[in-house]
């Protein structure tokens, strides 16, 4: 599928840097060509009419011109501003992580259509939900599902046994989910993973948003959540994310 000189997109920002005198290069997750990166031109420049459209999380439709290197955005008009994902420090974070996770897992040019409406719908999420713990760990879940790596959660990795309730399985993220207490026990990177945290995750796998943002769940079971899926996660990428660091910092600095 080539481009033409000149093509429509839609497109949600991802990342931005600035780029010569005035310009932005900008990485952008698009539904047909997946990520891709462009130059928008003079976007700096206080008079320009392009950049109010080319904000961090911000969901436009864009006429793109093909350029020898990278191409060339030469109209953009806003469809979701997302604005109070710039507005509130703590969804200014998640969203960040949003855009970061997306980043880390897609190369450029593959074309992901429900990826890019994941991303899409996480960003009205992280818009008006309360719980934004919650949010990140069902699109984590989705995620690591469109993009190849949905964990095992049901079956033993090595023996293929179902996990019932009883005795405490393991999570091993080499393994890709869950190991029975027999094959699990001294896993290296395997660790215990309780019922209750391992009920929520099975939940969210399988269950549409709507239905997955009514569960309450406690601070401790939000803690087991959130670092089973971040083990995952770091060892899939081999490093940690930028945004968790952000996210980590704002936390502590809200709770003191
Ligand atoms: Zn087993």
């Amino acid at each position: 599928m080539g481009r033409e000189r000149l093509y429509r997109t839609e497109a949600i920002v991802l990342k931005r840097s600035d780029f010569g005198e005035a310009d932005r290069l900008l990485t952008l997750y698009t539904p047909e060509w997946g990520k891709l990166r462009v130059i928008a031109k003079g976007v700096r420049k206080p008079a320009s009419r392009k950049s109010g459209h080319l904000e961090l999380f911000t969901h436009s439709r864009l006429l793109v011109a093909k350029g020898r290197n990278l191409d060339i955005v030469t109209q953009a008009e806003t469809i979701h501003s997302f604005r109070p994902l710039r507005e509130d420090l703590l969804r200014t974070g998640w969203a960040y992580y949003a855009a970061e996770l997306l980043d880390r897992f897609v190369g450029e040019g593959v074309e992901n259509r429900l990826l890019f409406n994941l991303l899409l719908a996480m960003l009205g999420w992280l818009c008006e939900d309360v719980d934004l713990d919650l949010t990140a760990r069902f699109y984590e879940l989705r995620l690591l599902a469109l993009v190849g790596y949905r964990p095992q959660l049901f079956h033993c990795l090595a023996c293929r046994a179902e996990i019932e309730p009883g005795a405490t399985p393991f999570f091993s993220p080499a393994s890709g989910g869950l190991l029975c207490p027999r094959c699990g026990e001294g896993q290296r990177d395997a660790r215990e993973i309780s019922m209750p945290a391992l009920k929520v995750l099975r939940f969210m796998q399988t269950n549409r948003y709507e239905l997955c943002r009514r569960l309450r769940i406690g601070r401790s079971l939000h803690a087991e959540l959130e670092e089973t899926m971040r083990r995952y996660i770091t060892y899939i990428l081999e490093r940690n994310l930028k945004s968790v660091e952000f996210l980590q910092r704002l936390q502590r600095e809200m709770s003191e």
